[in-house]
């Protein structure tokens, strides 16, 4: 893969890449999509990354289906798929990690201690093993998108860092291969992710800046139906990730909710610059 890439550059080719766990959804292929028009060749690696699953997570039980990534890949022009094993990414001895201390603290790092780590140290390998000029990532998971940019510009890590909104089904439901998970009866009670953040777009579009007030409002839709269990819903400064009490600059509404088993996570940025 290093010396594909090497050779590139050496043409004056520019490569873009789209990081994955594979299972694809129209979230990824527009992540492709979008990626492929950015530069000559388009890398997107498949990997289910170990050592960012905890103990008790869905490692195991992560979807997984190749052949059907290749034919969806192949359907939006992807140049190669990256596909490494367990391990050639962690070979015996292995022992460095790559830690952003600040911004993956809250949210998602509350409740899953050492994912982030994990995150940003595979995404650390794949830039090196790939070495693009520009790397794609969805604001769907946007604790992951802040901890990315900040490891980049913190140990200047020589790419571009893309964010692109979330694709949505056309009820509203954020796309996630952990979707295929919910039963069909746990399904209505999983869009009441997007509709609590709806209402606290209406809620701050009418001029409420209260965090404490658009959440309790938001937190009442989830509670209402069945299967649903609060990991944390929280407004916070985008730069920071910290929680605030009001609104006054750019902020997101960050909601993780287990729905009977499956854990899915949602959020809205309000005020949002045009920033990627
Ligand atoms: P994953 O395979 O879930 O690790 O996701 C790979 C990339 O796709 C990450 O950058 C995710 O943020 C992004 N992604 C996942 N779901 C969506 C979605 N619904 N919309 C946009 N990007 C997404």
């Amino acid at each position: 893969m290093q010396s594909y890439s090497e050779g590139m550059r050496l043409q004056g080719k520019r490569l873009a890449f789209v990081p994955t766990m594979g299972y694809f959804h129209e979230g990824h292929l527009n992540l492709m999509k979008e990626a492929k028009k950015m530069a000559d060749y388009l890398i997107v690696s498949i990997y289910v990354n170990p050592s960012q699953f905890g103990p008790k997570e869905d490692l195991s039980k992560y979807p997984r289906d190749f052949d059907r990534d290749l034919r969806m890949a192949q359907s939006v022009d992807v140049d190669v798929i990256f596909y490494p094993s367990d391990k050639e990414m962690y070979p015996e001895n292995y022992q460095t990690y790559v830690n952003v201390e600040e911004v993956t603290k809250n949210l998602c790092g509350l409740s899953r201690p050492g994912h982030f780590r994990g995150v940003t140290t595979v995404c650390a390998k794949l830039f090196n093993i790939i070495k693009p000029h520009v790397a794609v990532f969805g604001k769907k998971d946007f604790q992951q998108f802040i901890a990315i940019k900040r490891m980049v510009a913190d140990l200047n890590l020589d790419l571009q860092i893309v964010g692109l909104p979330t694709v949505r089904e056309t009820d509203g439901m954020a796309m996630s291969s952990r979707n295929v998970y919910l039963k069909e009866n746990e399904k209505p009670s999983a869009l009441m992710l997007v509709h609590s953040l709806k209402l606290a777009q209406k809620l701050y579009a009418g001029g409420e800046r209260n965090a404490s007030v658009i959440l309790s409002e938001a937190k009442k839709i989830i509670t209402s139906v069945p299967y649903t269990d609060i990991d944390y819903i929280k407004i916070c400064d985008t730069k920071t990730l910290t929680d605030i009490d009001e609104i006054a600059d750019e902020a997101v509404i960050a909601v993780a909710v287990k729905v009977g088993k499956t854990r899915l996570i949602d959020n809205h940025v309000f005020g949002e610059k045009l920033y990627s």
